[in-house]
């Protein structure tokens, strides 16, 4: 496994990997591996030739507020859990390589980042997709998977594929969870113990809105409330939103049809989590 610091050198090797005729598969991380990182990784790396992995905590998609500065990182152990993995190659690029000084050119997707996450994380959007469209023309891969964990930057960043020709194939990875529920993230280790213990409410507001659907239930507002009483159970949880959409288009929707997107996002002190299910309604 290689290690590779420098965006140029990155870009050299997957240019020549190109010219033998070689399939690179990728997986954009910020690091701190689980096992959702790595279903991902183990997906793309039967899908290539190459896998390529980077791990960069990306300072444009955080908020001024937002955890950049004590978002978790630790190396050492990423590395051991790739070498496990049979990775090809770790890109690990700098903050001042990827955004040198005097840095101007940023990739928006309109209308669909505006909402849900976007709605209430100005910008964010515009910071992954700027990554992502740095990291596709420096590692430039076939492969690229992401996990449905991430809902709706799975479908921003698929919108941004299709809108500027990047030939990449797109896949998005069912989230892996824990043995409670609670969806693998990096941002769980936030949790103290009790918060750790009540979060696998999401999961479980999720779920209730899952049975609910199953026996006929169509209105968002109701289902929404329901969700709701399942997570007021748990006194450390606060809502940030709750929402029913299009899973394409991220429109709300008042009756459910179509391919449904559910998802929320709620704060245990200092953690915000998110968590979504997608469902197919008659
Ligand atoms: P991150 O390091 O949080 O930026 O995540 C890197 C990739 O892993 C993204 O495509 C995420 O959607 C995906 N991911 C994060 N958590 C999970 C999970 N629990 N299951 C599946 N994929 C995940």
């Amino acid at each position: 496994m290689q290690i590779i610091k420098s965006p140029k050198m990155m870009q050299r090797i997957c240019q020549g990997l190109k010219r033998e005729g070689k399939i690179i598969g990728f997986v954009p991380t910020m690091g701190y591996l689980h096992e959702g990182h790595l279903s991902l990784i183990r997906i793309a790396k039967r899908r290539s030739d190459v896998l390529v992995v980077s791990i960069f905590v990306n300072p444009t998609q955080f908020g001024p507020k937002e955890d950049f500065a004590r978002y978790p990182r630790d190396f050492k152990r990423d590395r051991f859990l790739l070498e496990r993995e049979d990775c090809d190659f770790v890109f690990v690029p700098r903050v001042k390589d990827m955004y040198p000084s005097g840095y101007l050119t940023y990739v928006n997707v309109d209308k669909i980042t505006g909402k849900l996450e976007g709605a209430i994380r100005p910008g964010h959007f515009k910071g992954v997709t700027t990554v992502v469209a740095k990291l596709f023309n420096i590692v430039q891969p076939d492969v690229a998977v992401f996990g449905q964990k991430d809902a709706q930057q799975a479908v921003v960043l698929k919108k941004m594929v299709d809108d500027l020709n990047y030939g990449v194939k797109m896949i998005v990875a069912p989230t892996v969870r824990e043995k409670d529920g609670l969806a693998q993230s990096s941002r769980n280790m936030y949790l103290s113990e009790e918060e750790r213990k009540q979060a696998k409410v999401l999961y479980q507001s999720l779920q209730e809105a899952k049975k609910l659907i199953k026996m006929g239930e169509k209105s968002s507002n109701k289902i929404i409330s329901r969700m709701r009483d399942v997570i007021k159970k748990q006194p450390l949880a606060e809502v940030d939103y709750i929402a029913i959409t299009d899973a394409q288009t991220l429109e709300f929707l008042n009756k459910l049809k179509g391919e449904v997107l559910i998802s929320l996002a709620v704060r245990f002190g200092k953690a915000r989590l998110i968590d979504n299910i997608k469902l197919k309604v008659d």
